[in-house]
């Protein structure tokens, strides 16, 4: 009988739905992702859980303002951010919505088992309401303004449930002590503690002011507030009541912002212990990634959008910049610039280029197969020793959450072997037996290097090093390959290697930025444009236009065409543009200048094809920009077929470029 595996359960927070995931929500879940396909490749069986947290007065508010009701928005937001992560090709276990049925019952039994264990009573609750917005503003005093609309509070008070919080402080601080790690990293576990020895006040878990919640069962109007609501969603994801059939709880880790710190390590592990359920093992709080020293956020509009960036450098580009770039646990600095250096520097010129010239000279030398090692030299050696020890630490770096380091330790071997090859310069060597054989050692060596160093980076960059492990001519597939049996000296010569392709192609750093930028506003403008939050991110402002009611065509005057000027132009070069699959960067002579271009025909045309070719050029359209690329003009294409496929318009005669067609 098969040994049934260690189980790890990893969280990120539930998501508030009032916006859209940026850059910060994708380093949390960036991070656990990397947690969740390391301890795979450590042989556990893991369960990594995300949501959408879609209650409370703020979603009743924007629904209102949507326009629908909010069964309907919550449900376009939770589609936008499941359908984000899938795109980002972050893929949880489960997805928990707390609209969820098994969310709702899983709430309603945790307050249950809290009411029959004591820990529940009803009391008042006091505080300043705002009657325009119907919601208490926690913290505020009596005479102050809404912060929300600006007008004046009223003390309100209305009847709770309390849950009795006050009753934890002395068994919260024995557990704080009893699990030393499970406030991570160090420097919160002080804030904490710090906090609770402070004392406890009860804490009002339910609400009679707002209408879009769970509801207590018979308890009606009574719905359940925020966390006593968000946080059971880790409980619920594995089987709420039913937990221990599925096996998976408690939590080995809750991923968390620091600012949400106090609510995973007070309230939730009360609730906990109130309702005698078994407490996570550790919650880890990161940093914040700053803008020009603030914290990201929608309302200061200083938020950075992992879409435009993936789709200029790849997922994977900035996966390693957030967990290289920052020590995890601390804050750190987010500029283009840096991500944009990091990305030439240590993917394009370090892991990139170690990959295609050690390929390229397999394929020259050995016929596109792994070559045999002949007799090693203490440099060949040195080198090996480096990347088995590599091994070691880089697991060690990540059991600890040491992200950054653990990414040195890689990158510190992919800088050896760069020098390794620049002194053997195995390019240099003839073809005599002795140095057909030197430079089989070194190539032998050189793949293997990058074997192991694909295998340890996979956690953090999975589609780059699935690419160069394809590359090394492996068959398994990289998730399933077990860290703990990763061996120096396992590349097997003769081994065919695959086809090869370009990892992380160069690019220019203004333009780079430029592109980025510019993607962003067009995804953010319409975001804002939209009437439905969901359709925004996920459909390009195009589709708007295309689905509205048809329109009869009006027919228009000579005098309207004349205004087109359609010239014959000839296509001088044509080059793919990278984060943009669609699109052909052309250069295209008008007769009386050259025009930069932009033609969405890169599926249908290669661009070596179109040199020379004389096209139909829109010139007097006004210059735009595609996907951030300039472009003066456009190709005239038929659209054929279903899927609008692009037919170049030509001509059968030859004809003069710059000739005006009329
Ligand atoms: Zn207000």
């Amino acid at each position: 009988m098969p040994e049934r595996k260690e189980k790890f359960y990893l969280t990120t927070p539930i998501y508030y739905t009032n916006g859209l995931p940026h850059v910060g929500h994708t380093y949390t879940t960036v991070v656990c992702d990397t947690v969740r396909r390391y301890k795979r490749m450590r042989g556990y069986d893991v369960v990594m859980t995300t949501g959408t947290d879609e209650h409370g007065v703020n979603v009743e508010r924007a629904a209102k303002k949507a326009g629908i009701p909010e069964s309907e928005f919550v449900a376009n937001m939770a589609e936008a951010w499941r359908a984000l992560w899938d795109e980002l090709g972050i893929a949880a276990d489960e997805f928990v919505r707390t609209t969820d049925i098994k969310h709702v019952r899983a709430v309603q039994w945790l307050f249950k088992l809290c009411k029959e264990n004591g820990y529940v009573y009803k009391g008042h609750y006091t505080g300043q309401y705002c009657i325009y917005d119907n919601a208490f503003v926690n913290d505020a005093k009596p005479g102050e303004n809404c912060p929300d609309c600006g007008r004046p509070l009223e003390t309100l008070t209305e009847q709770n449930y309390f849950f009795k919080l006050s009753a934890f402080q002395k068994p919260l601080l024995d557990f704080y002590r009893k699990n030393p790690d499970f406030i991570q990293p160090e420097s919160r576990k002080n804030e904490i503690v710090t906090f609770v020895e402070g004392g406890l006040k009860d804490l009002s878990i339910t609400r009679t002011t707002i209408r879009w919640g769970i509801p207590v069962p018979g308890e009606e109007p009574h719905v359940f507030y925020v966390w006593f609501d968000a946080l059971t969603a880790y409980l619920s994801a594995v089987g709420g009541p039913d937990y221990e059939k599925r096996g998976m709880w408690p939590a080995d880790v809750h991923f968390v912002g620091k600012d949400i710190i106090r609510f995973h390590t007070v309230y939730w592990p009360a609730f906990l212990m109130a309702a005698m359920l078994p407490l996570p093992k550790q919650v880890w709080a990161h940093g914040w990634f700053l803008m020009d020293a603030a914290k990201m956020s929608k309302s200061k509009g200083n938020v950075v959008l992992p879409r435009p960036i993936a789709n200029m450098l790849g997922m994977d580009a900035l996966r390693y910049f957030m967990l290289r770039e920052v020590v995890f646990g601390q804050d750190g600095n987010f500029s283009y610039d840096s991500l944009v250096t990091r990305y030439n520097s240590d993917l394009a010129n370090g892991l990139g280029n170690l990959a295609s010239r050690t390929a390229a000279l397999i394929e020259k030398n050995f016929a596109g197969r792994v070559p045999k090692p002949a007799e090693r030299q203490a440099q060949d050696d040195a080198l090996a020793k480096e990347a088995q020890s590599a091994i070691g630490e880089v697991l060690e770096r990540f059991d600890k959450m040491e992200f950054a380091r653990a990414l040195e330790a890689i990158w510190g071997v992919i800088a050896a072997a760069d020098k390794y090859l620049t002194t053997e310069q195995p390019w240099a060597l003839g073809t005599s037996e002795a140095d057909l054989e030197r430079k089989a050692t070194i190539l032998w060596t050189s793949a293997e290097l990058l074997r192991i160093v694909s295998a340890l980076a996979h956690p953090v960059l999975p589609d780059s090093t699935a690419k160069v492990w394809t590359l090394l001519g492996q068959t398994t597939s990289l998730d399933s390959v077990e860290l703990d049996g990763l061996r120096w000296g396992q590349l097997v010569p003769g081994t065919a290697l695959g086809k090869s392709q370009t990892l992380f192609p160069r690019v220019e750093k203004t333009e780079a930025i430029e592109r980025i930028e510019s993607m962003a506003n067009e995804e953010l403008n319409s975001a804002s444009a939209a009437p439905k939050p969901a359709s925004a991110p996920a459909a390009p402002a195009t589709t708007a236009a295309a689905t509205a009611a048809p329109v009869v065509p009006e027919k228009i005057g000579i005098e309207d065409f004349a205004k087109v000027e359609m010239r014959v132009g000839q296509i001088k070069t044509a080059e793919r543009i990278v984060g943009a699959d669609k699109l052909l960067k052309l250069t295209v002579d008008i007769g009386t200048e050259i025009r930069q271009i932009c033609a969405g025909i890169a599926q249908y045309y290669e661009p070596e094809a179109l040199i020379g070719r004389k096209v139909a050029v829109v010139v007097n359209l006004a210059p735009r920009k595609l996907r951030g690329v300039e472009s003066n003009g456009m190709v005239v294409a038929a659209s054929v077929g279903p899927e609008g496929r692009p037919v170049l318009a030509g001509f059968l005669e030859d004809v003069e470029v710059g000739a005006r067609l009329k």
